[in-house]
This record gives structure tokens, sequence and C-alpha cells, in this order.
């Protein structure tokens, strides 16, 4: 595992419209491992790898990770939050948070509630909190903030011999897994557009604007999904597992996976000995989603790693999970032109 990298891309901080600081990460590890590399005006990063022949394919990853802008500045020291992207407020309490300001500096701030506040007695008031109750405290710094700056969660990387746990990880590890599957593609036929895409928490906008001007015959995204073998959580609420492999996704409520990329990649995990599972989620989508539905159709699939407590601080994966899903995402790409999936429609 190649740990060093993984903890630059998730301590990079990077909401929707935000993503320049992880682009230029993944700019310098893609920049020798492929022909061209552009950024457009979304600010999604396009590196190319020509092929010989056979299909042109899409890999998407996701920059931006959820986090807030400022949206109301109270000079006593207190900042109002805007989410981009979907938190559960229960997972925020208490948490600290970073603020990005406009000449960089950063600011340390906490999470705390206006609804009730430990001392003043008893919790009389059971609702579950939403981001309205919440401000974060900064103090005399208040004064450095304007409205419309970056707020991150402010949390390292842990990693211990079998499982990696962090922010970010969503959807930092679908970069990882994309440039390690990159540095590790043998001879290809395929052209391989490897695209770092913009605002994919607040709808896929990037991937649309990419997706459509690649116009690719096939699309894989790379995310991570639910792993819900969780105490409480019955067997067909696990969605997947942790450390039983990489999962296909079969459909989520805005895709159904490309039956003949379902069949491809499940025939070359049983080739190569990887433990693979299927994916049904009935929540979420990824950036293949919006992919699939651009000009005349697009293939997708989309590569899941299994992760626990997702949008949360505490996003868990197993290491072996991240390494089963570069090997086979690499051998997918090498082999991709061998196959014409017109007759699995
Ligand atoms: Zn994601």
């Amino acid at each position: 595992m190649n740990l060093d990298l993984l903890r630059r891309l998730t301590a990079a901080p990077g909401v929707a419209g935000f993503e320049r600081q992880v682009r230029a990460i993944v700019r310098e590890e893609l920049e020798p491992l492929v022909d061209d590399v552009r950024v457009d005006r979304l600010g999604n990063l396009i590196a190319t790898k020509r092929g010989t022949s056979g299909p042109t394919i899409l890999i998407a990853a996701h920059m931006d990770e959820i986090g807030f802008l400022v949206r109301h500045v109270d000079r006593r020291g207190f900042l109002r939050l805007q989410p981009l992207g979907s938190f559960d407020p229960r997972v925020l309490l208490a948490q600290r948070v970073i603020v990005h300001t406009a000449t960089e500096d950063l600011v340390q701030g906490v999470i705390e509630t206006t609804v009730d506040p430990l001392h003043f007695g008893p919790p009389t008031d059971l609702k579950r909190p939403d981001v309205r109750d919440l401000f974060v405290d900064v103090g005399s710094s208040a004064e450095e903030i304007e409205i419309g700056d970056m707020v991150t969660l402010d949390r390292d990387l842990n990693a211990t011999d079998d499982r990696i746990v962090s922010r970010a990880l969503d959807d930092r590890l679908g970069l990882y897994v994309k440039i390690e599957a990159m540095r590790h593609l043998g001879g290809h036929g395929s052209t391989i557009v490897a695209v770092a895409t913009t605002q994919e928490e607040v709808g896929s906008r990037g991937a649309v604007v990419a997706g459509y001007d690649i116009d690719p015959d096939i699309c894989v995204a790379l995310d991570l999904t639910v792993a819900n073998d969780i105490p409480g959580a019955s067997p067909d609420q696990e969605v997947t597992r942790l450390g039983d492999g990489p999962a296909i996704k079969v459909m989520d409520t805005t895709q159904i996976s490309h039956r003949g990329l379902v069949r491809h990649l499940r025939d070359i995990a049983r080739e190569l000995d990887i433990p693979l599972q299927l994916e049904v989620l009935d929540h979420g989508g990824t950036d293949a989603s919006m992919i699939q539905r651009l000009r005349s159709g697009v293939a997708v699939v989309t590569l899941s790693i299994p992760a626990r407590y997702i949008h949360t601080v505490n996003e868990t994966v197993a290491i072996a999970d991240v390494d089963r899903c570069i090997a086979l995402l690499a051998r997918y790409l090498a082999e991709a032109h061998t196959r014409d999936y017109a007759a699995d429609v």
C-alpha cells in the first residue's frame, strides 16, 4: 500500500468547487503515466492514455469531499454553515473544523449546537439535530473569515495492519485506486481517459461536463459503498461486508449497471481469484449514473470499495479490498478491448 500517497490525498482539503489542492496531487501522479493531461473549465482533470484499438474508457473518481461553505459570520466569533453534500448532523456535534480563508490562512474551529447545551440541565428537546442548529466557534479569528470560505473537517488518517480510517476516503480512495491501477497497467488496446471529477457530492456536475466532452464508450466509476456489517444490522441490510472484496454495483437509485460489464468484471475476478461482492443499494448514485445517459448512452459500471461509516470523519476500509480493487481494475483496462458488449444490452 502506497500509504504516503493516500495520506496526502486525504489531507488535502477540497469541497465541491474547491478541488484545486487535490487536483495538484492527482496531476503530479498521473502526468508521468499518460500521454496528455488537461483541466477543463469546471476543474475536471482529464488524463488520457491512448490505445491502439478498441473502445474509449472513462475512469471516473471524484475529488470533492463533503464539507461546507461559510454561510454567515457573526463578528462575536461564530459561523453558520452551508453543507455541500449530505451530512448526518448527529456525527458533526463536537467535531473540529478548519476554515480555509481567501488569503489561504487556516482557522481552527469547533462545531457546537444551539440545542440544549449540556450544562443547562437534562436535554428536553429530543428532535434530530439539523445543520441549522449547528454553529462553529472560531473566536477572534472570525475577523479573517468571509462568506463563501471553505470549511473542512479536521481529522488525520489512521492506518493499522489491515484497515484505514480517515475523513474524505470518499472519494480520495477512488482517486488512489485509479492512480495505482494506471501505474500497474501493462499493455492495453483501449484508450483510457482517467478523469478526476469535480462537484460529485452536489450532483456529479463535473462528470456530466467531462463525460459529454470525452464521449466514451464505457465508463467505470470508482467510489465507496456502504458496508453495513455492524451490530444491529441483519444480513439483508449489510449491502456489503468489510474485507470480503471489492463490490460491483448491480444497481442503485440512479444507475443500472451494464450487464456485459458486470459479467466481464466477474470473469476477471474469478480468473485472478479475487473475492467479489455484488451490490444493490437503494439510495445514492455515482458519477457513472450521470455519464450513462449522455449523448447516445454509455455502458457504465461502478466499482465500489466497501466502507463503514461513510460521510463521517471515520470512514473505514479494509486494505485488502483496496489492493484487490486495483488489481481488478488494472486487468480490466488491459483487456477491455477484447470483448464486445453489444449483445448484452
Ligand atoms: Zn463518493
